[in-house]
């Protein structure tokens, strides 16, 4: 399984490059790409996808959801910019495998998701493997979790229509929100907004991307 998760790591390295003009860098944070290498990716995916789960392409975990292809995960945890004493938020637990690797980076980290049964699987997974500076929710994340705000950084993991500004609201100056913002199903951005003081903030887009869509609508908690 080293081995595999070794050549997995050498196919991201190998997107970082062709995208680098995009990314403006033509490597990752080295603790991403350790954190990468030490989370076991095959406990993530279902056991019939298990001889895919080095592959670096999504896979489907169920209810219409997947687990992001690996140079996606890699490269949102980079632009996060991460440090060591940092919490930040996660909207879109899923299979918990990007949440296994904020868990690597970060001091703490809340992860909200808005299907019940893999809110709960992926909370289970997480505590079995000893992810214990994790805290789950099960919940529609389109509002955040005000409870822990303010956040060095928020990730979403599900395309947005548009920038939710409760999210912006709930990082501190400095703090980043990484979200693919787009069309559901259609043309969708990386898009990187950071805070600065005061109401004033900062988007950036990285490239073309495809994720499920985020539910926006409040209504629906989990
Ligand atoms: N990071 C996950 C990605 C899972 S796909 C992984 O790699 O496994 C995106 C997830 O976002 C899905 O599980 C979906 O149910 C969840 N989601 C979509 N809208 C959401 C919302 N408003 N709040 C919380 N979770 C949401």
């Amino acid at each position: 399984m080293k081995k595999d998760r070794q050549c997995m790591i050498t196919d991201i390295q190998r997107e970082v490059e062709y995208t680098s003009s995009l990314i403006g860098k033509r490597a990752l944070d080295p603790r991403v790409i350790k954190a990468m290498e030490e989370v076991p990716r095959e406990a993530f995916v279902p056991a019939s996808m298990l001889h895919l789960a080095f592959e670096n392409g999504p896979l489907p975990i169920g209810y219409g959801q997947t687990i992001s292809q690996p140079s996606i995960v890699a490269l949102m945890s980079d632009l996060l910019q991460t440090q060591d004493d940092h919490v930040v938020l996660e909207i879109g637990t899923g299979s918990g495998y990007q949440t296994a690797i904020l868990s690597r980076l970060v001091r703490q980290v809340y992860s909200i998701e808005v299907v019940g049964e893999l809110g709960e699987a992926s909370a289970g997974r997480l505590k079995d493997l000893g992810y214990s500076n994790v805290e789950c929710r099960i919940g529609n994340g389109y509002a955040g979790w005000p409870e822990h705000a303010p956040y060095n950084g928020i990730i979403v993991t599900a395309a947005a229509t548009h920038i939710p500004m409760q999210l912006v609201d709930q990082l501190m100056p400095g703090g980043r929100l990484v979200i693919p913002v787009g069309e559901p199903y259609g043309a969708q951005e990386l898009v990187v907004v950071t805070r600065g003081e005061a109401d004033h903030f900062d988007v950036r887009e990285i490239l073309g991307v495809a994720f499920v869509p985020m539910q926006e609508e409040l209504g629906s908690t989990g």
